[in-house]
């Protein structure tokens, strides 16, 4: 029971990482480029609009691990020590960063607010992609998740259907997690979809861009439909468009029900080797905060 727990969790981060790698060879293509170059993309072979080496991993996966390093840090929920973490991020001339990601970082280290104002333009998925570090620090915390998933989400996204969306993408890995399975996610996602129908992703509507209802119809569509960790983030990522952060995102849901073992050996073996290490030693940590016992 134990050792799945771990499996589960340490399977949500890591798929956010091959998520991102894979997916980032097709960010901004669409899905008939994707075809006629690729057939079926399923290989992390690098490359794409970023020119990445194979196993490169972007800002979803390196904005989670300053998240994460700053969870760890502090021994907890500090807000200011995960803005500060993305601060340095930002300053470490990152391979690609988001427009609003880079606007509300900017924004606090002008006048140190841990939040803009609420915004039209903050509908992106930046909030989501890099929940899951937060995720594997609260397992144990309903309360302590909602308000920190919140808290990180303002400090560069504040939109009410990026804060419903990373409460409740982040409380299905949580779920999972803790053992729960698809039943659980589809009464979630129910419920989602009973409060904001915009949601809906059966059939799939077909968008796949970085604005968080195209990102939440891709990912939830192709999680409910995928029967494997491959299977589910293979046809996400073939949606093209934001194909490094539906990845990203879908890779931590997939990772969170069928664990770390399932993810395919061949993209765990292609990722770089610096990431996958950060990553277990995170998970390490994030499951010895308080909000985790
Ligand atoms: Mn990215
Ligand atoms: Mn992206």
């Amino acid at each position: 029971m134990k050792i799945e727990r771990y499996d589960r969790a340490l399977g949500a981060y890591l798929g956010v990482a091959v998520g991102d790698a894979l997916g980032a060879t097709v960010e901004f293509m669409l899905p008939r480029e994707i075809r006629h170059l690729y057939g079926v993309h399923c290989e992390i072979v690098g490359g794409g609009w970023l020119k990445l080496k194979p196993g490169r991993v972007t800002d979803d996966t390196e904005m989670s691990l300053a998240l994460g390093g700053a969870l760890i840090a502090a021994g907890g929920w500090d807000a200011y020590a995960v803005a500060d973490a993305f601060v340095a991020w930002l300053k470490s001339k990152p391979v690609d960063v988001g427009n609003t990601c880079r606007r509300g970082i900017q924004r606090y280290m002008m006048v140190r607010s841990l939040s803009g104002p609420v915004s039209e333009s903050d509908g992106g998925n930046g909030a989501l992609m890099r929940i899951s570090p937060l995720v594997l620090a609260t397992l144990n915390d309903d309360m302590a998740f909602r308000r920190q998933a919140l808290e990180q989400a303002h400090i560069t996204h504040n939109h009410p259907l990026s804060d419903i969306a990373t409460l409740v993408l982040g409380e299905m890995a949580r779920m999972l997690i803790n053992g729960g399975g698809i039943k659980e996610c589809r009464v979630l996602a129910n419920a989602l979809l009973t409060e904001y129908p915009r949601f809906r992703f059966d059939p799939y509507p077909g968008r796949a861009s970085g604005y968080i209802v195209d990102t939440v119809q891709t990912v939830l569509h192709h999680f409910f439909h995928g029967d494997s960790f491959e299977s589910c983030v293979v046809a996400t990522v073939n949606c093209g468009e934001d194909a490094d952060t539906t990845g990203a995102i879908v890779g931590m849901l997939a990772g969170a029900l069928y664990g770390a073992s399932a993810i395919p050996v061949r993209w765990l073996d292609k990722l770089d080797p610096g990431v996958v290490t950060e990553i277990r030693q995170q998970v390490d940590g994030l499951l010895e905060l308080p909000g985790s016992q």
